[in-house]
């Protein structure tokens, strides 16, 4: 093995990079390494969210996700963390059930029991299964580093204990309870949605728009007026809600009298084209208790047997004067609100409506029907019976059930809930204890989410999930929660075991009641969203592996996307603080989404769904990595294939950067073990200096970017000391320093100070770029000692040293650049070529840094604006150089600290060197068209168009000879008679033409010579 500095291959190609280090990690398992030798290091608690298997292709956010948490586990296994790193998946759930309904060409919940339970749930797990299988695939693919063997899966029978475990304990609590909510429904899925899920899908849907007569009673002609757009909850009307703070009013219209508020008179008029004559006016409180009739009473049985309703009550909080009449029609089977204030008032909640979304019985005449059809039929009705006073339309949006697309009704059914409600300020408090990132995903948008904080409804009338553990006896109702298999076994009538833990499996087990009864479980399952929330010490199978949960839990750190503010969050806090009374995790990232160019979400139906194995087709995968990690957090990232390309000129100029290096390190056989920085440390000139400086500050940023997870912060910082300080500023510096042959310490400060820079930056990028920088490693240092780590992965994180940093060594280069590019501009001006040296540069600047930057950098400056003399004057002094830049003697530019003056008049020997600089970057081009090794030697000609030019270039035949490493050169005029060997050109140089020949003096005979 060599012990100086590897060659790299000239090109960057990502895909022959990332296939050869994909099999280099697999043959050496590196992964399995890498987390062996961290694991005695502090730990980390990195606590997957689990991803949804619903499709085997991950949805690009999905992996900007992943990799986003890839990056961070990569950077604490560099800090010397033990990272906890078990990636989950979140497998039960409707979606699942629905892809396999269709699969199979079921439609209905009675369906799937004739097509068999125990098949469907197999169909769903295998579904799960397999769909988590290619995702994790994908993810591998970009080089996320996980515990791929062992994910938590959400369906496993040992998570799903755990599901019952903290079950038992919110039991245990008082806090776990079966009651009435109102709820969303779909009524093609047939179950419950969460909240989360309502906000999830809306449509615009057109409804009716009815104004309807509420008959007195005890007033013949006098009504109370309402207006709904639900026109089927009125056959569940049980009262109607007025507010006391309102002025109320009795209003004629021909032969008969409305009571409606005072201020929505002109609203009803417009609307229904009716004219209102005021009879008299008073407040909402005047109302309470006012008796009336259904106006559907001879039409729905219900509504004629009802007792204790039908009278007009008080409500301050939900009668509002935005729409309507201000006297609200309120059914409490079908409204939260109107459930609310029924419950104060002791109403009825009337349900005439089934699982399925259709009328029952009792609903009479509708009996049967799915409520919406049921529609026109009411409003036909109302209008027949005298009832209707004006029917319209509207068109609003309506939320929809976000699988099936199903219009959602609300209604009033018994669930299985989490009492959370009143745990409103601990939860508040919680969040405050919490890091967030950025500050306001959990300052503003989760407390504010929690603002609407209530109990927490767990319970689903579906098949693909959780069994809730609830067994009820059927002769005294007594209930049992049962929180593991082993219990469940234990108070089983008869089953000795089960083969799972799911439906319908579980139903086979009936318990044993004290009542000598049988007890057998409720048909529910578990919200999913209960599953995910269980996370943090579900993956870690608690309780039963209790030292598990004692070395880990809570989770240090958690990151997902913004939707997960009323989703996993909060899920996770609500499933954390009932069963382990703590809040699960300590800090909180947030990301943005992916978007397409033009922000909308990517859909497979819009068209424009990206994947990540796309891009990885056509760019890599550290450019795709690169790409969404370079983008803020917490901000949406607007995908775009132009912008990508862009960023991929980054790694490019990174991998050139590290093959400059390689290339003349090998040649020169550096060692950077032998010749590290304190051995050379009074060989670093000014320019090396700042580059460590400026190493040692990028350690600092980068570090505390990382450290506050401002992953695309770290990737600017090390962007810019890449590219701006190293590759466009440094490398080019130092070329001169590396065309030396002999060995001085002077080249070898130069190659020390890059090789550090390099290592450094190195390092740094590993967790963003593991496959790019695994490839540099490998073949440039890794080469050199072969003791080092096996893995670039393995390499501690570089240490800030301060000693390094200096200020004004940073603000004096700031300058010299400054001073550097008005020369340009100056040489431009008057059209002076950037090769053609000149006698004299002259800066006029007042600026104490710009004048000692002078003085630092003066060498520096003297060769990258190729002068022979910069010379430096107070801005007083340099009246002589105005006015010689008037009379064209001078070039003139300006900077913010100054001028720059450059002497146009050339001698006749610096024109022979402007000409002979030209001549060299030609044949330097052309030694690249031949592909030469950068240390073979050629012999070459050159054939000038006069004898003027070519005395000036044989002038220079020395200086000629050494760049481009000519053992011969021969300058005539007359047009050459030379072939083959030789690679001949044509150039222009000043509009006249010159020839060229360079021909590679053959290795092996230069070794013979040699000798
Ligand atoms: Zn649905
Ligand atoms: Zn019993």
């Amino acid at each position: 093995m060599n012990r100086y500095v590897g060659v790299l291959s000239k090109e960057y190609d990502p895909k022959s990079v990332e296939n050869e280090v994909k099999e280099l990690w697999e043959q050496d398992s590196t992964y399995e390494l890498v987390t062996k030798m961290r694991m005695r290091g502090p730990k980390f608690y990195f606590l997957d969210g689990p991803p949804f298997p619903s499709s085997d292709t991950p949805h690009i956010g999905t992996c900007w996700n992943k990799v986003l948490k890839d990056t961070v586990i990569r950077y604490k296994r560099a800090r010397g963390f033990n990272v906890r790193d078990q990636p989950g998946y979140d497998c039960h759930g409707l979606p699942i059930e629905l892809a396999i309904e269709q699969k199979f060409g079921v439609k209905t919940k009675k369906d799937i029991e004739s097509f068999g339970l125990e098949r469907f749930i197999s169909e769903c797990k295998q579904f799960a299964e397999s769909n988590s299988g290619s995702m994790t695939h994908v993810f591998q693919d970009l080089g996320v580093w996980m515990d791929w063997a062992k994910p938590y899966m959400t369906h496993h029978d040992d998570y799903i204990e755990s599901d019952w475990w903290s079950l038992k304990q919110a039991w245990s609590k008082g806090l776990f309870e079966h009651g009435q909510r109102v709820v969303h429904w779909c009524p093609r899925c047939e179950t419950v949605l969460s909240d989360y899920e309502v906000v999830l899908d809306y449509k615009m849907l057109r409804d009716p728009s009815i104004y309807v007569k509420f008959p007195v009673e005890g007033k013949p002609n006098e009504f109370v007026l309402i207006w709904t757009t639900t026109p089927w909850t009125l056959p569940s009307n049980v009262a109607v809600m007025v507010n006391p703070d309102f002025q109320y009013c009795r209003a004629r219209s021909g032969g008969d009298v409305f009571i409606l508020a005072r201020e929505r008179v002109q609203h009803v008029e417009d609307q229904t084209g009716t004219r209102l004559e005021v009879l008299e006016s008073f407040p909402g409180t005047k109302l309470e208790g006012l008796k009336y009739r259904s106006p559907l009473e001879s039409l729905v049985p219900a509504q004629a047997n009802l007792k204790d309703a039908h009278s007009v009550v008080l409500s301050r909080e939900y009668v509002t004067l935005d729409e309507g009449t201000g006297c609200v029609h309120s059914a409490p089977g079908h409204g939260e609100e109107d459930y609310e204030v029924g419950l104060r008032y002791g109403l009825p909640v009337m349900m005439l409506v089934n699982d399925q979304g259709r009328f029952v019985a009792e609903a009479g005449k509708y009996a049967g029907k799915p409520v919406r059809d049921a529609n026109p039929e009411v409003i036909e009705d109302l209008k027949s019976l005298g009832m209707l006073l004006q029917a319209s339309e509207i068109e609003h949006r309506s939320p929809v059930c976000w699988r099936c697309k199903t219009p959602l009704i609300i209604r009033a059914t018994d669930q299985w809930l989490i009492r959370v409600a009143h745990l409103k300020d601990r939860f508040m408090k919680e969040v405050e204890s919490t890091l967030w990132i950025p500050n306001w995903a959990g300052a503003n948008q989760f407390k504010n989410w929690l603002q609407n904080l209530k109990d927490w409804v767990v319970s689903r009338q579906r098949f693909w999930g959780t069994p809730l553990p609830v067994w009820v006896c059927s002769s005294c109702e007594n209930t049992q929660v049962m929180g593991s298999k082993a219990e469940l076994l234990e108070n089983a009538v008869s089953a000795t075991d089960v083969p799972s833990l799911h439906m319908p499996w579980v139903d086979k087990v009936k318990l044993r009641c004290k009542c000598g009864g049988e007890m057998t479980r409720i048909p529910d399952v578990m919200v999913g969203w209960y599953d995910s929330g269980a996370a943090s010490y579900a993956c870690l199978s608690h309780p039963k592996n209790p030292e598990l949960t004692e070395m880990w839990w809570p989770a240090d750190f958690i990151v997902e996307g913004r939707d997960q503010i009323s989703g996993w969050f909060f899920s996770l806090l609500k499933a954390g603080i009932v069963a382990m009374d703590r809040p699960p995790f300590k800090t909180v990232l947030m990301h943005g989404f992916v978007l397409d160019d033009m922000g909308r979400e990517m859909h497979k139906s819009l068209g424009n769904f990206v994947t990540s194995d796309e891009v990885v087709q056509k760019f890599g995968r550290d450019i795709f990595r690169y790409y969404v990690l370079q983008s803020t957090i917490w901000e949406d990232l607007r995908f775009s294939w132009d912008a990508l390309k862009q960023y991929s000129g980054d790694l490019s100029t990174f991998w050139n950067t590290f093959v400059f290096a390689s290339t003349y390190m090998n040649l020169d056989k550096f060692s950077p073990a032998k010749w590290p920085l304190r051995k050379l440390a009074r060989a670093l000139r000014p320019e090396d200096r700042w580059l460590l400086s400026r190493t040692h500050r990028t350690i600092r940023e980068v570090t505390s970017a990382m450290d506050e997870y401002r992953v695309h912060e770290a990737l600017r910082k090390l962007k810019t000391f890449l590219v701006e300080d190293l590759s466009h500023t440094y490398v080019r510096f130092i070329r001169r320093r590396t065309w030396v042959e002999k060995e001085t310490r002077d080249k070898l400060a130069a190659y020390a100070t890059l090789c550090h820079a390099l290592e450094t930056a190195l390092v740094m990028l590993a967790p963003i770029l593991p496959f790019l920088s695994e490839s540099l490693y490998q073949h440039m240092f890794r080469e050199s000692e072969p003791k080092q780590p096996k893995t670039v992965h393995l390499l501690d994180w570089p240490e800030y040293d301060a000693k390094w940093v200096n200020d004004s060594l940073d603000a004096e280069m700031e300058a010299a650049r400054a001073i550097l590019s008005t020369t340009a501009v100056a040489r431009m001006a008057k059209g002076l070529k950037q090769r053609q040296p000149v006698r004299n540069v002259v800066v006029a600047t007042d600026s104490k840094t710009a004048r000692n930057a002078i003085t630092t950098y003066s060498s520096l400056l003297e060769e990258q604006a190729n002068t022979h003399n910069l010379t430096r004057v107070s801005k007083r002094a340099a009246s002589r150089y105005e006015s010689e830049a008037s009379s064209g003697r001078y070039g003139k530019a300006e900077f913010a600290d100054g001028s720059v003056y450059i002497d146009l008049k050339l001698t006749k020997d610096e024109l022979a060197e402007g000409l002979a600089r030209d001549a060299v970057r030609r044949m330097q081009q052309m030694r690249k068209e031949m592909d030469l090794r950068v240390d073979s030697y050629v012999h070459a000609y050159i054939v000038a168009p006069s004898e003027p030019t070519a005395s000036s270039l044989r002038s220079k035949a020395k200086y000629l000879a050494r760049e481009v490493r000519a053992k011969r050169l021969a300058v005539s005029t007359r047009k050459s008679t030379v072939k083959a060997p030789f690679y001949t050109k044509t150039w222009q140089i000043d509009g006249e033409t010159y020839e060229f020949g360079l021909c590679e003096v053959s290795r092996l005979k230069e070794r013979s010579a040699r000798r």
